[in-house]
C-alpha cells in the first residue's frame, strides 16, 4: 500500500498544479465544440478564477489528492463540457458503467485522450453487481466473472489499462459488500493493476452501509448521497466521521438536492426575486464540501452555466451573505421535506409491495435530471413484481413518504412516461 500512495507523489504534483496544467491547455485546445443537442458554447471570457489555485484535499488512504469540485459525468452528453471542466482544473471524473449504455465512459475515455490527459486524471467508474436474485443463482464465481467482464468492458470504453477508482455501484444494505464473488472481484481487479483502488456508491441505506464497510478495513472510498435534507441525519453524519478517522475517501454525490422540492415549494416569482441565478446552487454545494468528513463531491452539471457555478465554489467554501441568508431561509428548510432523502421510510407503505423508494429514485432521474435512460435502468433493477407493474390497474396511489415528498404524484408522473 505504502508502495502505491507513493507512486502518486508526481500525480498529487500534477493535480495541484492544475491552474498551470489548465493554462497552458486553454492555450492549445480549441474550445467551444457544439454539442450533439445544440447546447450552448462555454463562456469564452477568461474565468475569474484563472491563476488561483483550487482547494484540494486527500482521498483517505488513496493519497490521491483532487480539487474539492470534481464532474459527476452520468447526465452529461457533450464532450465540450467534459473538455471545459478539464481545462478550468477539474480533474477527478466520475462515471459508471451503466451511465448512458456505456457512452458516458466512452465520452470521457475520449476527451482524456484527445487532451492527452489520462495521466492527470482521477478515473472513477463503477460496475453494477446485478439484481440479488441473479446472483442468488449465479453463485459466487459466475457473480465475479460477470463483474470483472463488466469492468474489463468499462476499461475498453475509458481507453485505459485501468482506473484509479473502482466502485460497486448502488450498494443499499450492508449485506452486499459480503456478497461472496463480489470481493473476490475487487482483490483481482486491483492484483492485475487494473482498479488502483476500490469502494462502493450508495443512496440508500447509506449510514448502515457506510457503518459496515468501516470495520471490514476493503474499501479505499465511498461515495455516498449527502445533502442540505440530510442536515439532521445524524447516523449519517456519525457514520461518514467514523469512515473518514479510518482512512476512507468520501466522496458526496448528490449534492444540489436537485429533486422537486424547491420548485414545488417555492414560486418562480419568489425564487428570483430573493435567490437569483446560481445561488442555492453554490450555497448548497458549499454545504457539502464544510462537512469535515467529505473529500471532494461530484455535481452533475449538464451546462456550462451550471458548471461556472460549481467550480468557483473550488476556492472559497466560505458562504456568502446571499448564501447564508438561503440556507437560513425558513421557506426553504421548510421546503426540504419535499426532498427525497432515500432513506426507505416508504418501502412498505404500498399494499401491492411496490418497492416505492426505488420508484421514486427511478422519477427523479426522468423528472429532476431529464435523463431517461438512467430512470429506464433503475427500474430495471427493481426485482420482478416490485417495479412499476405493479402499479398497473392501482386506483389510487396510497403509498406514503415519512417527510413531504408528494409520492403518488410522483409515481402518477412516472407512470405517465410510460402510458
Ligand atoms: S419518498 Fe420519503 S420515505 Fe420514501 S425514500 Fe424518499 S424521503 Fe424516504
Ligand atoms: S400506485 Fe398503487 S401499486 Fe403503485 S406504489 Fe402506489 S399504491 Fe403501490
Amino acid at each position: 500500500m505504502k508502495k502505491e500512495i507513493k507512486g502518486y507523489n508526481r500525480r498529487e504534483f500534477l493535480i495541484t498544479t492544475v491552474a498551470g496544467a489548465a493554462a497552458g491547455l486553454l492555450a492549445k485546445t480549441p474550445l467551444g465544440a457544439q454539442s450533439p443537442q445544440g447546447q450552448a458554447k462555454p463562456n469564452p471570457e477568461k474565468p475569474a478564477q484563472a491563476g488561483k489555485q483550487p482547494i484540494t484535499r486527500v482521498l483517505g488512504r488513496t493519497g490521491l489528492r483532487v480539487p474539492v469540485v470534481s464532474m459527476g459525468v452520468m447526465n452529461a452528453d457533450n464532450p465540450a463540457l467534459v473538455r471545459r471542466s478539464f481545462e478550468l482544473g477539474i480533474r477527478h471524473f466520475d462515471t459508471a458503467w451503466g451511465y448512458q449504455r456505456g457512452k458516458n465512459e466512452e465520452m470521457v475515455g475520449a476527451v482524456l485522450k484527445e487532451l492527452n490527459a489520462r495521466d492527470q486524471a482521477v478515473i472513477a467508474t463503477k460496475v453494477p453487481p446485478g439484481r440479488p436474485e441473479m446472483m442468488d443463482q449465479m453463485g459466487a464465481k459466475l457473480v465475479e466473472e460477470e463483474f470483472l467482464a463488466r469492468f474489463d468492458q468499462s476499461l475498453a470504453r475509458l481507453q485505459t489499462d485501468h482506473v484509479e477508482i473502482l466502485y460497486i455501484h448502488n450498494v443499499s444494505e450492508p449485506a452486499l459488500l459480503k456478497r461472496p464473488g463480489l470481493l473476490s472481484a475487487l482483490d483481482k481487479a486491483q492484483k492485475s493493476k487494473k482498479a488502483r483502488f476500490v469502494g462502493f456508491s450508495t443512496h440508500k441505506g447509506m449510514a448502515e452501509c457506510i457503518e459496515a464497510a468501516v470495520p471490514m478495513g476493503r474499501f479505499d472510498v465511498i461515495l455516498t448521497s449527502i445533502n442540505y435534507s440530510m442536515a439532521d441525519d445524524k447516523a449519517l453524519l456519525a457514520a461518514m466521521d467514523k469512515a473518514a478517522r479510518a482512512g476512507i475517501g468520501l466522496v458526496a454525490m448528490k449534492t444540489q438536492c436537485k429533486q422537486a422540492w424547491y420548485r414545488e415549494a417555492q414560486s418562480p416569482e419568489v425564487q428570483e426575486r430573493y435567490y437569483e441565478g446560481a445561488i442555492w446552487h453554490s450555497a448548497l454545494l458549499k454545504w457539502a464540501l464544510r462537512l469535515p468528513s467529505v473529500a471532494t463531491a461530484i455535481p452533475g452539471y449538464t451546462t456550462f452555466e451550471q458548471l461556472e457555478a460549481d467550480w468557483p465554489v473550488a476556492f472559497s467554501l466560505e458562504f456568502s451573505a446571499d448564501e447564508t441568508k438561503f440556507l437560513n431561509d425558513r421557506g426553504i428548510q421548510l421546503a426540504l421535506g419535499h426532498a427525497c432523502r432515500q432513506c426507505g421510510g416508504c418501502a412498505g407503505s404500498c399494499p401491492r409491495g411496490a418497492d416505492v423508494p426505488a420508484l421514486v429514485r427511478a422519477h427523479m432521474y426522468a423528472a429532476d435530471y431529464g435523463n431517461f435512460a438512467e430512470m429506464r435502468r433503475a427500474l430495471d433493477e427493481i426485482p420482478a413484481g416490485r417495479g412499476l407493474e405493479s402499479c398497473a390497474g392501482c386506483r389510487e396511489c396510497v403509498a406514503a413518504c415519512v417527510r413531504s415528498v408528494r409520492v403518488p404524484r410522483r409515481l402518477g408522473e412516472l407512470r405517465t412516461i410510460f402510458a
